[in-house]
């Protein structure tokens, strides 16, 4: 359908809301507006005074709000009006985001503290979104669409705000009414944690690794007592009480209990990295006041894995010095690389994780899955241990599908991009924890037009085109291009996020959702 009759559609639908019932004429309205397609129709949403759409005017999406009498205060934007019908055309804008997010509750982000199943899906580019929506729709799991580490940020040029508004936009655009979250994810200062709460972001992903002091991982007992004994008095006498004379018993079958030297290793090890997450956590209390945020700690990006004894011992610690987390982000046996799947032994990983998941559900808290992209090996497992109560975080298996599409849709600058990534691989690679044999990636010149995509189920091709995207996206041309093939195929690169992440949560024994 198009032209003439596609917006009679709209019209129609728009009618039957209520929206313009005193509108007879689409090419009138047309004219004088200036809209070509009209609107959305699974974004019109009516208030008690005023109806919000998502219009289409000169080729740009723009924020419709439609009213009569007094217009709403706050919105940018330009007025026409027709038959007294008021009409503010808005660019969408952050100013108009966070206006529309007070008017319209469900294009903000809310806690997700009650729900069982969470999943992150970092939308790199800003234009993923619609595609996660339809996934969300269907599966019963709630969504973090608003997942981006100050990494990311950085390496994409752009902000936080913008990585909320885009979200906030496509809830919008789909009209997807139901509970979803924003993560600022591996946040490190006080001051990044206030400032993603007060632009209204509803979790926070604490990244305590700078402060873990992984060195004593491996010193000797006696270096250990002698550096555990240089601690504050008061602070040994507190936790001696509380680890050396009691054990934890796991629903896992284990128990737990501290030796003085394994507390005083653990205390040392994460000690000080507690306090800063007790930093970060009073900075998120001093924002967001007496309203909830979901509180993650990570402590993923470390060298060694985190043991059964320092989970507890953190656990325990958290509770007394009052901190609240939602979920807790251990460092699992094997290797949680990004954009391929898990690297290690399996029956290792299920007793370990089984463990690790008995103290989360012992201190009442999720475990929470980092690099889960692609991890499809490890995703049945995960998924029987939890029972489905996980958090898990996917970014850039996001991104790789963008990509994907351009190989199939745009041949040549696929490849271009292949050669490109490959040169700025050695920039890149310092971000991140990655290790793909260079010398086996294949010669893209060499590979078929119609194969370029079969390249992607190489783990040495996604890991190096994983990692580059910042290095893409930093020079202007090259992002254009990119953005110029993603925009004339989005519903190409929507549909293959559905399938992809749809693997993901079929594989975790994620139910569809009752329709
Ligand atoms: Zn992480």
């Amino acid at each position: 359908m198009t032209g003439n009759a596609e917006i009679e559609r709209w019209l129609r639908e728009a009618k039957q809301k209520g929206i313009f019932d005193s509108i007879e004429k689409v090419d009138e309205i047309s004219n004088i507006l200036g809209i070509e397609r009209f609107l959305y129709p699974a974004s019109v949403q009516r208030t008690n005074k005023e109806t919000y759409a998502l219009i289409k005017v000169n080729g740009d999406d723009m924020l419709g709000v439609f009213c009569r009498g007094m217009k709403p205060a706050g919105f940018h934007g330009h007025e026409k009006s027709f038959n007294g019908l008021k009409i503010l055309i808005c660019p969408l804008v952050h100013e108009n985001a966070v206006i529309l997010r007070s008017v319209l509750p469900f294009t903000a982000p809310c806690t997700l503290s009650k729900r069982d199943t969470t999943f992150g899906v970092g939308d790199r580019l800003g234009i993923a979104t619609p595609g996660h929506i339809q996934i969300f729709k269907r599966y019963k799991a709630s969504p973090v669409f608003a997942q981006q580490s100050v990494r990311e940020i950085t390496l994409t040029q752009r902000s936080f705000e913008d990585v909320l508004d885009s979200a906030t936009w496509a809830c919008f655009r789909e009209g997807f009414n139901k509970p979803w979250g924003a993560d600022g994810d591996h946040l490190k200062t006080e001051d990044q944690v206030k400032k993603v709460l007060s632009i209204g972001y509803t979790m926070v992903t604490a990244d305590v690794s700078d402060y873990i002091r992984g060195e004593y991982t491996s010193k000797d007992n006696s270096d250990v007592i002698a550096s555990y004994k240089n601690l504050s008095s008061g602070y040994r006498k507190v936790i001696e009480k509380r680890y050396l004379s009691s054990q934890v018993n796991l629903d896992s079958g284990q128990t737990i209990t501290f030796s003085e030297e394994e507390l005083g290793r653990a205390a040392l090890i994460y000690g000080e990295a507690l306090e800063h997450a007790r930093r970060l956590y009073e900075a998120g209390n001093e924002v967001r006041g007496e309203r909830d945020f979901d509180f993650e700690l990570s402590i993923d990006e470390t060298s060694t894995p985190t043991t059964p004894l320092a989970h507890v011992f953190i656990a325990k610690e958290l509770e007394r010095i009052g901190i609240k987390v939602i979920s807790i982000a251990p460092r699992f046996v094997g290797e949680f690389q990004k954009g391929i799947d898990y690297i290690g032994d399996l029956k290792e990983f299920e007793e370990s994780f089984r463990v690790h998941a008995a103290i989360a559900g012992k201190f009442g808290y999720k475990i929470s899955i980092h690099s889960g992209s692609d991890k499809f090996l490890v995703f049945p497992v995960i998924g029987r241990i939890t029972g489905g109560r996980f958090h898990i975080k996917t970014a850039g298996t996001n991104w790789l599908e963008a990509l994907k599409i351009i190989s199939r849709k745009d041949p040549s600058l696929f490849k271009f991009l292949y050669k490109y990534a490959q040169q700025k691989f050695g920039d890149a690679q310092k971000y991140y924890h990655i290790t793909p044999d260079q010398s086996a990636l294949p010669s893209v010149s060499a590979v078929d037009d119609s194969k370029l995509p079969d390249l992607f189920s190489n783990s040495d091709v996604r890991q190096v085109l994983h990692v580059t995207y910042g290095e893409m996206l930093k020079d202007t041309g090259i992002k254009k291009k990119i953005f110029m093939v993603l925009g004339k195929y989005k519903e190409d690169y929507w549909q293959a996020l559905g399938e992809h992440i749809g693997k993901h949560l079929d594989l975790l024994n994620v139910p569809l959702a009752a329709s």
